[in-house]
């Protein structure tokens, strides 16, 4: 039998019907911040990923899903080509290509999508996942850098959480700096770990070697105490990035969305610049983030682009989805009624009534003939209805229903023209 890849999953009703509902509630938000959607190819250039998230990066160093696309012709050279482990590099992309910086102003974009990353399989992390994320990029003379879209973001998430239904979500809110800020504390990093580095795990040395701002997420637990001991980013930010951050937290202040900041939060893709954030849920277990983001003021730039800073996230659909199942969330959509035929001859007459009724939108199923009442009783109360509506000889002649409210069990008769009024109520 030829079963899922390891890491993928179905997702099957009545799952998906949560799954649904969460995306329609966001849209929904979106659209009230005025983003819109984008929706970009799959798979892209090799180089893109390496080129924006980053040689050294988890990422791209070993959960990327590549292969040599065959040359056209002969003389042309073979492509690698790379499933998308995330979004951002693909907005840019599109924001260059179609040379949307032209347009002037905030370019305000979300997207609904797997990404794909050879992650080791466990209970909230898969190698095919879904993420909602958004972008919001322009020119500096359209207010792209102002610490008034971190906040306004970071709102917005309150907002859309909130709104979804995710109760107990913490933010945690870090300034990764400015790129020479970078430089200069990779450098502090450096010299820090020279003489602990020998006593750390392999691949927090190896981390320590490439890219030291990584080892601050190094999760094994005998280093703790050596990474506790490094020096901390926030000592290392100049002024006009100190300032921009907390302008970022007087705003957030100001509306009311609680945050706490976390020092050690540098994020696993290398483009972020200035304000980092995270939001993590208590009924996740040990994959806890549920969405992550930050600033990326030189992406467009590295990526041979225009000026053009942005600000984004990315929400672990899954996980997001996962953490509301936590919290009891009930995923069951339920329909307004089912049409029950009644004896032969009646599947036309119930197919005609049901065809009214969902075309007044009323959210119907429909049984068969020569099922016997009970059995039609048993699979309207399967399928969630709230009233069965039953359609014999006599309803057909008389032009009137018999209708029974599946939960009070009372039974009423309704003529045609008001069914679907009634049903709907
Ligand atoms: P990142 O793009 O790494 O910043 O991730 C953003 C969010 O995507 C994370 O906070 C997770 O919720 C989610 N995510 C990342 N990787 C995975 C994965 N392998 N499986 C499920 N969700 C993931």
């Amino acid at each position: 039998m030829i079963k899922s890849i390891r890491g993928t999953r179905d997702l099957l009703p009545p799952d998906t019907d949560l799954w649904n509902r969460v995306e329609a509630k966001v849209r929904d938000v979106f659209a009230r911040y005025n983003y819109h959607e984008i929706r970009t190819p799959v798979f892209e250039d090799t180089a893109l990923f390496s080129r924006s998230v980053g040689e050294e990066t988890d990422i791209v160093s070993k959960e990327m899903f590549t292969w040599e696309d065959k040359a056209r012709a002969q003389s042309e050279k073979a492509q690698s080509l790379t499933l998308r482990p995330e979004n951002t590099a693909g907005v840019v992309r599109a924001y260059i290509e179609h040379g949307l910086d032209k347009k002037g102003t905030l370019q305000k974009l979300y997207y609904i999508g797997p990404q794909f990353r050879r992650e080791r399989p466990q209970k909230g992390r898969y190698r095919q996942f879904y993420q909602i994320g958004a972008e919001i990029i322009g020119p500096p003379t359209a207010g792209s850098e102002s610490p008034a879209r971190d906040a306004e973001v970071l709102e917005m998430l309150a907002t859309l959480l909130d709104q979804v239904g995710l109760r107990d979500w913490n933010l945690q809110l870090n300034s990764v700096g400015c790129a020479e800020d970078r430089t200069r504390y990779n450098k502090a990093l450096r010299e820090a770990l020279k003489p602990v580095v020998h006593q750390m795990d392999p691949d927090c040395q190896r981390r320590a070697e490439t890219n030291p701002l990584r080892v601050l997420d190094c999760k094994v637990p005998e280093d703790q105490p050596i990474i506790e001991k490094l020096p901390k980013i926030s000592e290392y930010l100049d002024e006009p990035c100190r300032q921009h951050f907390a302008e970022v937290r007087t705003m957030l202040d100001a509306v009311g969305v609680p945050y706490s900041i976390n020092e050690r939060m540098v994020r696993g893709l290398d483009y972020y610049t200035r304000t980092t954030f995270e939001f993590t849920h208590g009924g996740l277990g040990a994959q806890s983030a549920v969405l992550g983001g930050g600033r990326y003021d030189g992406l467009s730039e590295s990526l041979e682009g225009p000026k053009a800073p942005g600000i984004g996230f990315a929400i672990g659909e899954d996980r997001l989805i996962l953490a509301l199942q936590s919290q009891g969330e009930q995923p069951a959509e339920k329909i307004q009624a089912f049409v029950a035929p009644l004896g032969a001859g009646m599947n036309k007459h119930a197919l005609n009534l049901a065809h009214e009724l969902r075309r007044a939108c009323v959210a119907a199923d429909l049984g068969e003939e020569t099922f016997r009442l009970k059995k039609s009783f048993e699979l309207a109360e399967k399928a969630g209805a709230q009233y069965i509506v039953i359609v014999g000889e006599n309803e057909v002649a008389a032009d009137q229903f018999a209708v029974k409210n599946l939960t009070s069990g009372e039974q009423v008769k309704v003529a045609r023209a008001e069914l679907a009024g009634y049903l709907r109520k």
